[in-house]
């Protein structure tokens, strides 16, 4: 930590609005040198994960420089979010967008007018729009560019209406402006700082890598198998929650019932919902009143619950800047979290057909390459991930399901044999159920009446199970013996080099499939939950009721009161006087006005009611 004689005033008065505002002590990696080159007038472009700590980033140069500095963000309800957190923190700031009434707005432009407002968050739409019109005041500090990404039509969630954003530095160049994302390749990066004509911008990348995050990539082991993993991942955090992405509406909504007569309490959440119906699912996760949400990719972004323990993908998504991202939103506060992936075939085969449909086929489908390649991998997902974000690692990570139980490896030319015999003696005109079922020796009506039963092959696997079957074939199509013909209902082919197989002049090897694999329990280190890790967990439960008492008749989310960890601060310190409760970690001087009697009050009177804890 750099000592306060070197800090530089900037420096300084940056650690003071830290801790004054939002209650911490200390800067993460790189935001104190956003934050002074921002305040020295610098462009920049500010690249950092998903939970990271964006925010801040703009946030503190916005309480530091004069005016108002506007942030522009992509949805409406990312933006409520922030404004709402940071009045918390006793900040004035304030929302534009199509969703208010006129007289809301007006409102609005009043306080800006009259120099109100330290921040003020926008749609693009509106930006641009008030630029026209001459609605922005003079005073505007800084331009934060927030998701900037989606101006790249190179990233993967591409918004038209940010490419017009490159009008701020004609409006006002000599305002900084400052880019942030959680996903940019090189490509996007450089599209960013060329499209916002940013000058000479200070460029910032942090460590993409979330070590508290585990991962764990499965072949879909079937519909049954694949519940039950599901349901012993949320009974692993009885009290916290956890996200289930879907890929369409309807699997979002089955998954929901699958899981609603098990007896968990969920929430569904697609672009197919009314406004309120999104609106109100959103707030019942973040309300602590569903374990789960089962959605597509339409849910999360900008949801600063920090208590997600896991993210279970039901399908393999469909590139990696959009899985990591999504994988970020669990773990936030820095403990242990899960991400799970489940993928097969089909997703294979549904994903290239929505890609098919799309304007940017090239690229998506060289993007959907690599997602295939990640879930396939036999070597430490992590340093994967990092690799394609551009980061060099130097060793495993330890904490994904490769390195936990790396592969086994064996002569499987036999095994790839029988396969590849099979699907040319069926003329190459079968799925991988269909030549599972050959394999194995399925009596179901289809294979007779398809007269399969009669093939020599027939039965040749029938000493592995489906699951085995499964993964030695997704290995074969690693490796290059079968393709899909996804433009032929997915049938399998059998390539050049797997002839070279079949006829004994190349071997193969392959990774030995467990059930170990399947089912990792004894071998995962359980992450215990936030509760658990605190001794006193009664007086946690009891802040965990103050603090959702608080929201209710606040109407905030009740991480906007404190963080968990916060509440497991307050349990293991105990603060009993104003003084104490000000030094909590996330505890701001507003925050500590305005709740340090009722908190306090919780635990004296649970040390009264438990004389001999020390
Ligand atoms: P991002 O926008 O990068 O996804 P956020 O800005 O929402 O991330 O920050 C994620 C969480 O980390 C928030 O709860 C925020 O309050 C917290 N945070 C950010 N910076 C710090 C810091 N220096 N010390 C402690 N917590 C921080
Ligand atoms: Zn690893």
């Amino acid at each position: 930590m750099v000592s306060s004689e070197k800090k530089t005033p900037i420096e300084q008065q940056a650690h003071a609005v830290l801790k004054r505002f939002f209650g911490y002590d200390t800067f993460r990696p790189n935001q104190l040198g956003i934050i002074s080159g921002i305040c020295a007038g610098r462009d920049s472009l500010v690249l950092m994960p998903t939970g990271g700590g964006k925010s801040l980033c703009y946030q503190i140069p916005a309480l530091l420089l004069p005016g108002v500095t506007i942030v522009v963000s992509p949805l409406i309800a990312l933006m409520e979010d922030q404004v709402q957190a940071l009045r918390a923190n006793g900040i004035p700031a304030a929302a534009l967008h199509s969703n208010r009434t006129d007289a809301q707005n007006a409102e609005v432009y009043e306080a800006l007018r009259r120099g109100h407002l330290k921040l003020l968050y926008v749609s693009p739409e509106r930006l641009i729009s008030d630029l026209d019109s001459g609605a922005l005041p003079a005073a505007v500090s800084l331009f934060a560019i927030d998701e900037a990404h989606c101006i790249s039509q190179w990233g993967h969630d591409f918004r038209p209406e940010y490419t017009q954003l490159a009008r701020i530095k004609e409006a006002f160049p000599s305002v900084p402006v400052v880019a942030l994302t959680a996903t940019a390749d090189k490509l996007t990066r450089r599209d960013i700082s060329r499209q916002l004509n940013l000058r000479n911008p200070a460029v910032f990348i942090s460590s993409f890598d979330r070590p508290n995050i585990s991962l764990t990539v499965k072949q879909n082991p079937g519909r049954q198998m694949k519940l039950k993993q599901i349901c012993d991942l949320i009974d692993r955090y009885p009290d916290d929650s956890g996200i289930i992405y879907c890929l369409s509406r309807k699997t979002t909504e089955q998954m929901a019932a699958e899981l609603d007569v098990r007896g968990y309490s969920v929430a569904v959440y697609h672009a197919g919902l009314t406004p309120e119906q999104r609106s109100e699912a959103q707030r019942r996760f973040i309300q602590g009143d569903v374990q789960v949400v089962c959605a597509t990719i339409a849910f999360g972004m900008g949801i600063d619950k920090s208590n997600i323990r896991y993210v279970v993908h039901n399908n393999l998504p469909r590139n990696i800047e959009g899985y990591y991202q999504e994988i970020g939103r669990a773990g936030r506060d820095g403990l242990p979290a899960e991400a799970l992936m489940f993928y097969s075939f089909q997703d294979i085969a549904t994903l290239q057909s929505f890609i098919d449909e799309s304007g940017q086929k090239e690229i998506n489908r060289e993007k959907l390459s690599r997602m295939r390649e990640y879930a396939e991998a036999s070597v430490c997902r992590r340093r994967i991930l990092l690799s394609y974000f551009s980061e060099e690692t130097t060793a495993d990570c330890g904490n994904c399901d490769v390195c936990r139980q790396p592969p086994l490896r064996f002569d499987g030319t036999v095994v790839a044999q029988k396969a590849l015999s099979a699907i040319i003696r069926t003329d190459q005109s079968v799925g991988v159920n269909m030549l599972i079922d050959i394999l194995r020796g399925s009596a179901r009506a289809e294979l007779i009446a398809k007269g399969y039963d009669k093939i020599k092959t027939y039965a040749a696997g029938r000493d592995l199970g489906v699951a085995h079957w499964r993964a030695y074939l997704s290995q074969m199509l690693q490796l290059g013996l079968i393709e899909v013909a996804y433009n032929e209902a997915n049938h399998l082919k059998v390539t050049p080099q797997g002839l070279r197989v079949v006829h004994g002049q190349e071997r193969v090897t392959l990774a030995q499939f467990l059930y170990e694999h399947i089912e990792p329990k004894q071998k995962t280190p359980k992450p215990k939950p936030a509760a658990a890790a605190n001794p006193n967990g009664q007086l946690v439960k009891r802040l965990k009721e103050l603090r959702s008492n608080l929201a209710k008749i606040q109407g905030l989310a009740p991480y906007m009161i404190f963080s968990d960890r916060t509440l497991l601060s307050i349990a293991s310190l105990r603060p009993v006087s104003k003084q104490e409760f000000a030094q909590v970690y996330g505890v701001g001087e507003y925050k500590t006005e305005k709740y340090w009697e009722q908190f306090t009050r919780v635990v004296r009177m649970w040390q009264a009611e438990h004389p001999t804890v020390i």
